[in-house]
């Protein structure tokens, strides 16, 4: 991004990253013409995903199907768009985090809201097998919680379409963790979507209920042993009826494992289960789209040349502002606090050399791309798929002064907010109670775009 000019594509003006994924990056959008907000965008290079550059038929069938999918605990698939290099799926943007996030935080969630939140998970899926769609990488990234704490899943039936677009499916599903994949699935036999997707909620309702993985082993080869055979240790202080429920979903076998129907029979999950109303097509129908333009093709979007840092306008620092506030990162628990931003006075070159230093030394690993920098969780076993903690970036704002921003991804929050300590600690950021008022009155001075002048916590030069 070049100051000034947002980057466009097709109708929509892309703004802030807001996650990153194996696969794809995902940015807030909003459309230029009606202004409309509330759009996520997952950019999804074609060269990641195969060298096969056509769209076919197939394709276009699924995602008009996915398109339908209209329900409140589904992520709204709003349109596909496809330059020449890129697809573009138009999302709506939920705004709550990760389940998993506030999982962590909370450390296990009561059986009276964890169940709620099951009965939503279980809504969803039901919604869209239904439809003939099922999901296939139900996993914590891709149960989001919107602003109210309600499950959006994301990510349905997106699971087929790298795969058809060439890339083996089963390397997409080990890109992630493998912790939630069904064991047929594993095993890489013909399988039953649905009761594989069974298998996989099974596994969040025991990660909801008790806080900890089923199913977890450094030694990818042991992990898998025990999801084959299900080797599971079920508290015995969580009530008989959600041990049981969790038991039967957690069956290896997907012929006696429990079906949808026999789920929703069960006593426990019955418990003030009132199903949600799947949202009417009554809506405008912004796409009313035949099936050759299910997927729109757009102009290759104009980039400019990427910096080695980043330009922002005080508009868009403007924008930031509200997370400019370190406040709740220190006092509180933010379940979806993903995201930390401080001013340096460093050169962009000193700060990714002083981070990279850092999170070495902390024993994570480093990979450098423009302008930005990943942190990754190194892995014991050589097939150990090595998992994105944490992106760091950095803007200018002029020549002598930049933001610095810490973005969570994938893994452990916990590991995160000790990288992001570290780097504040080491950096010098301060962070006493003056932070709260340094932001106010940072606030202040960008609101009338007066760019320069003292910041108490502001990193001096070193
Ligand atoms: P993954 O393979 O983890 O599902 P994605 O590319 O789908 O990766 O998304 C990366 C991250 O972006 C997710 O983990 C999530 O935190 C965030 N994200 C994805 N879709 C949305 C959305 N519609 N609204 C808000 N955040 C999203
Ligand atoms: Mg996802």
């Amino acid at each position: 991004m070049d100051g000034g000019e947002a980057m466009r594509v097709g109708p929509y003006l892309i703004g802030r990253t807001i996650g990153e994924g194996s696969f794809a990056k995902v940015k807030a959008a909003r459309r230029a013409d009606t202004g409309g907000a509330g759009f996520a965008l997952k950019i999804i290079l074609r060269s990641r995903v195969g060298s096969d550059l056509k769209i076919h038929d197939q394709i276009k069938r699924e995602i008009g199907t996915l398109k339908m999918l209209r329900h409140p605990n589904v992520v709204r698939l709003y349109e596909v768009l496809a330059s020449k290099t890129k697809i573009f799926l138009v999302l709506e943007h939920v705004t709550g985090g990760e389940l998993f996030d506030k999982i962590e935080s909370k450390g296990r969630i009561s059986e009276r809201e964890g169940r709620k939140l099951f009965q939503q998970l279980i809504d969803a899926v039901s919604y869209c097998h239904d439809k003939g769609v099922y999901h296939r990488d139900l996993k914590p990234e891709n149960v989001l919680l919107d602003a109210k704490g309600n499950i959006k899943i994301s990510d349905f039936g997106l699971s087929a379409l790298p795969q058809q677009i060439g890339v083996d499916g089963l390397l997409h599903t080990t890109c992630g963790s493998p912790n939630y994949v069904a064991p047929e699935v594993l095993a890489n036999r013909g399988y039953d979507g649905a009761k594989s997707d069974l298998w996989s909620c099974g596994v969040i309702l025991y990660v909801i209920l008790t806080g900890c993985l089923p199913f977890d082993d450094q030694n990818l080869t042991l992990l898998y042993h025990k999801i084959s055979k299900s080797e599971v240790h079920i508290p015995k202080w969580l009530s008989p009826g959600a041990q049981n429920l969790i038991k039967r979903m957690l069956d290896p076998n997907p012929i006696t494992r429990i079906n949808m129907d026999q789920l929703k029979e069960d006593n426990w999950f019955k418990q003030d289960y009132v199903p949600v109303m799947p949202e009417g097509d009554e809506e405008e129908d912004m796409l009313s789209d035949d099936e050759s333009c299910v997927i729109k093709e757009v102009a290759e979007a104009d980039h400019g040349h990427e910096n080695t840092h980043n330009h922002i306008n005080a508009f868009e620092l403007i924008g930031m502002c509200s997370s400019l506030d370190l406040s709740g990162f220190f006092e509180q628990e933010d379940v979806s606090e993903r995201r930390i931003r401080f001013t340096s006075t460093l050169s962009p070159k000193d700060l990714f050399d002083r981070i990279e230093e850092i999170v070495t030394e902390m024993g994570f690993h480093v990979r450098k791309g423009h302008a930005k920098l990943k942190v990754i969780q190194p892995c014991k076993g050589s097939t150990c798929p090595r998992s994105l903690l944490m992106v760091v970036e950095v803007f200018e704002i002029n020549s002598s002064l930049y933001v610095v921003e810490l973005r969570k991804s994938h893994g452990v929050s916990a590991s995160y907010r000790q990288i992001c300590a570290k780097i504040l600690d080491d950096l010098g950021v301060c962070k006493s109670a003056d932070v709260a008022t340094t932001n106010q009155s940072l606030m202040q001075e960008h609101s009338t775009a007066a760019l320069e002048g003292e910041r108490k916590f502001t990193i001096a030069a070193a």
